[in-house]
């Protein structure tokens, strides 16, 4: 039975005040603490002060990214060293933005993810395909790839607490979602990829999230998949009865 995670990804958006009042509206939303985890990734700005407030209770903070050395000359970063300093329990690597706009390739991904164990940050490591892709029938091709570069090194026993967000590039952001079918497919040939590159047991208890305009109009049929483990939610997550409402859909 894998327990399934909803994560908001607040992106670069929220002063500190903003994002407290945001995870406090959040916190008091939800009276009994859910049968789903629940994880928020504010900015690095507000991260050390949502995590002060989180303390103890069932709702962990994740940062956005790190960068892979640990201190030194690098003007900007903040590695994983720093970000669980500041109170970081997860750590989302290889966003399809970060790809984007800051040229993260599946090779930085790597190396991001053993930082993230270093630190005890569990990964959440996002992949998925471009609309490109998708229409020139490489999905299968382009999570393979993202996932034997992006894990290269690794034994199935260091990975075992990594989670995966399956994140079609076309759907982050857009409000174009996958349909239910298109998602439980992805996830379907990443568990497969999973079994085959590692074990049908790491397989088998991988949390797979999925991620693209989620909200809570869509959210109950995307979440009752069998393959499904939960959600990464940009744009809903800003919004705390949003939020609240997703998480209802699979708990209570
Ligand atoms: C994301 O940023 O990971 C994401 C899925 O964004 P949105 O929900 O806004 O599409």
């Amino acid at each position: 039975m894998r327990t399934p995670i909803i994560a908001g990804n607040w992106k670069m958006n929220k002063t500190i005040n903003e994002a407290l009042a945001l995870v406090k509206e959040i916190h008091h939303g939800l009276p009994n603490p859910p049968e789903v985890e629940i994880i928020v990734a504010p900015i690095f700005t507000a991260l050390n002060k949502v995590a002060e407030f989180l303390q103890d209770s069932f709702i962990s903070v994740a940062a956005q990214n790190i960068f892979w050395e640990d201190t030194g000359a690098y003007t900007g970063e903040i590695s994983g060293l720093f970000a669980k300093d500041a109170g970081a329990e997860y750590a989302i690597i290889g966003h399809s933005e970060r790809r984007q706009y800051f040229n993260e390739t599946n090779e930085t991904v790597n190396k991001k993810i053993k930082a993230a164990f270093k630190h005890q940050l569990i990964p959440i490591m996002c992949i998925g395909e471009t609309l490109q892709q998708r229409e020139a029938n490489q999905v299968e091709e382009i999570v393979c790839q993202q996932l034997t570069q992006g894990l290269n090194g690794f034994a199935a026993t260091d990975i075992d607490k990594l989670i995966i967000a399956y994140e079609p590039v076309w759907a982050i952001g857009t409000g174009k979602t996958a349909t239910p079918a298109q998602a439980e497919e992805a996830h379907l040939i990443i568990r497969k990829l999973i079994a085959e590159q590692f074990s049908n047991e790491l397989a088998e208890k991988m949390r797979i999230l999925y991620g693209g305009s989620v909200k809570p109009a869509n959210s109950k049929e995307l979440l009752a998949l069998e393959n499904i483990d939960g959600a990464l939610i940009g744009g809903a997550s800003l919004k705390a009865n949003d939020f609240i409402e997703i998480i209802k859909t699979i708990s209570y």
